[in-house]
This record gives structure tokens, sequence and C-alpha cells, in this order.
């Protein structure tokens, strides 16, 4: 039988090994994907450290899978050999629960994650359910629309349905993995896009990415800078700090909108007259489902927003994900297989 490499976490807390496994066959419903590029994503900590419960082990992580259709299953119709596809963190949904009745499979109560519910990407090849995949755009690279199926659809997806229009203030807090692409994303949309960042050394580069105006979170109150400016009709939230997050609800204009995408450890704390009396909201949002990811990835190809990124071979995996966690990548990490 034909031999494929992955880089598993043989349990929570483990160390990555680089092993050899069998080529997997798909199953019904399923595809197999030859892996060209995944993205290394923060949330891949769920399966290093063993965060959410239930994770069979070994488990190879990864949910930025760009490849081609390798093999598919019985049933599978709407996938040939060949084909350029994505898998994201999205990883499939049950088509019976409630949710799944009412077209939302993003809160499917048996939601799977690649990566986590099943072997992800940090592999040469992959099984994913057929209702999982996204088809690439042809003239997206694979180590660019790797990153656009999470971090990219995570930022675009909830920018666009957060309430803004064309002209109205967005602001984007943090200059990383996600915000230098909500930054890109907020500017093509045809927002005013003010970039939040830590320090004067993130300015130049927040403006290069298409920010309008940067606030200098170290040096000033956000909230108080948005408010000069008018308010925000909407924040995208991508720092790692739940107090970071919670400050910059005053800066939003009323009935505005403060989009929780990044996951900090630490809780938000809110004031309830500053929710009240200005109408405001917060809500959070995950990624989206693979038609959303195409969305993305045909916005991007439209419009010319690209990840930053840094690659490293597979083999390499625990030194790509050691330098995503140490949060000096600029700005995403993508194996090569
Ligand atoms: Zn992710
Ligand atoms: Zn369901």
């Amino acid at each position: 039988m034909a031999k494929m490499k992955v880089a598993q976490v043989p349990k929570p807390g483990g160390d990555f090994e680089i092993v050899e496994r069998d080529i997997p066959q798909p199953g019904r419903a399923q595809v197999r994907i030859k892996i060209h590029a995944c993205g290394v994503c923060h949330s891949d900590v769920v399966t290093k450290e063993g965060l959410f419960p239930g994770i069979q082990y070994p488990r190879v992580p990864g949910h930025e899978v760009a490849g081609v259709v390798d093999e598919v299953g019985a049933g599978v119709e709407k996938w040939k050999k060949g084909q350029r596809v994505g898998v994201g963190w999205h990883g499939g949904h049950c088509f019976q629960c409630e949710p799944c009745r009412r077209g939302d499979f993003v809160v499917c109560e048996n939601v799977k994650v690649s990566g986590i519910s099943y072997d992800g990407g940090y592999a040469e090849y992959m099984i994913a359910p057929a209702e999982a995949v996204a088809e690439l755009p042809e003239s997206l690279k694979d180590v660019e629309a790797a990153p656009l199926l999470c971090a990219g659809i995570t930022t675009y997806n909830s920018m666009r349905h957060a309430g803004a229009f064309p002209g109205d203030l967005v602001a984007v807090q943090g200059v990383g993995g996600l915000g230098h692409l909500g930054i890109q994303f907020a500017n093509k949309s045809g927002y005013k896009t003010v970039a939040i960042g830590r320090g004067k050394s993130n300015e130049a580069l927040a403006k290069k990415l298409g920010a309008h105006i940067y606030i200098d979170s170290e040096n000033s109150q956000p909230a108080d800078e948005l408010q000069k400016l008018g308010g925000a009709k909407v924040i995208l939230a991508t720092a790692p700090s739940g107090k970071a997050m919670s400050a910059l609800v005053p800066g939003l204009a009323p009935n505005g909108k403060l989009m929780v995408i990044g996951a900090p450890s630490d809780s938000l704390e809110l004031n309830a007259l500053d929710l009240l009396l200005k109408k405001r909201e917060v809500r959070g949002w995950a990624a989206g489902t693979p038609v959303e990811s195409e969305d993305t990835l045909k916005f991007a190809e439209l419009s010319g927003v690209r990840p930053m990124i840094e690659t490293y071979p597979l083999a390499k995996a625990a030194e790509a994900y050691a330098r995503m966690m140490s949060g000096q990548a600029q700005f995403r990490v993508v194996l090569t297989m």
C-alpha cells in the first residue's frame, strides 16, 4: 500500500511527530485530497494541547488546506479528480439537526472541525467530507489560498455580515494574522478603514495594507480616537485580549457592532450603559461554510487581497507551529508538501 507522511500530535500537549501512514481511502460522501499547502493557525492549539473534549489521538491538525481532489468516494457528484480544492475550519455537518434543517450549517449540533474531529492538513493526503470542500480559483496559488480558508473567511465573512456600508468607518483591531487580512478586506470593501495596533512600528505596514487611519493603542485610548472620527460602525476585534476588546465598545457609533473573531483566554467585560444608550452590539463570529470560503477566495482574487506568509516544509511542522505560536510570524505560517 502506498504511504504518506503526516505530522501528528501523539497526545494532548505532546510534541509533533513526522510518521508514515497508509494513504487512506475515501468512504461514502468523502473525497481524498492531495495536499499542496496547509496554513498553521493559532486554533491548532486546540489539537496540540487537547483543549476540546473528546479529541482522539494521535491527531493530525490543520484546517487551512489547499490541494487537489485525488480520489472520490461513492455518492460524490460535486467533486472530480484533479479539481483544485480546499478545506477550512468548517469540516462538515450532519444535515439532520435543527440548525442544519434551517440551513445554518456553521452551528450544526454535530459540526465537525477539520484537524480536530478528524485528521487535517499537516499531511500529504487527507480525507474530507464532500460538504466540507471548497473550490479554489485558478489564479490563487495554494500557499495564498490556504490561509484564506480560515483567517481570510473569518475576517471577510464576519465583516460583510456586520452591517457597514461602503464609506462607513470600520476599525480593525490588531495588525497580525487576522488583522493584516481584515485591513485589506475593509479597504477593498470600500470602508473608511482604521487600523488599531500596538506601537508606532505597525503604522507603515497597516497603511500599506490599506488603512486610511492608524491608531496606536500604546499611546492613546482607541475608543476616544474612534469617537473623534465619529465612532465606528463596525470594529473587528482580532487581538488576543478580552480586556482590550472590551475597551473598544465606547468607540462604536450608535447601532455599531463589535465583531469578536479573535479568541482571547480572558473574558470580555461590558458596561450595560455603553451598550444600551447607543444600541450597540457585541457579536461573535466563526469562519463560515465552504461556499462562503469560495466567496472569500473570489473576492480576494478580484480585489488583490493576499495573505503575507512564511512557508515551511511539512517535515518542519514543529518549527512552523513554534514560529506561529511565537507571535513573531509575518503573518501566516504555511506548510508546503
Ligand atoms: Zn484557524
Ligand atoms: Zn447538523
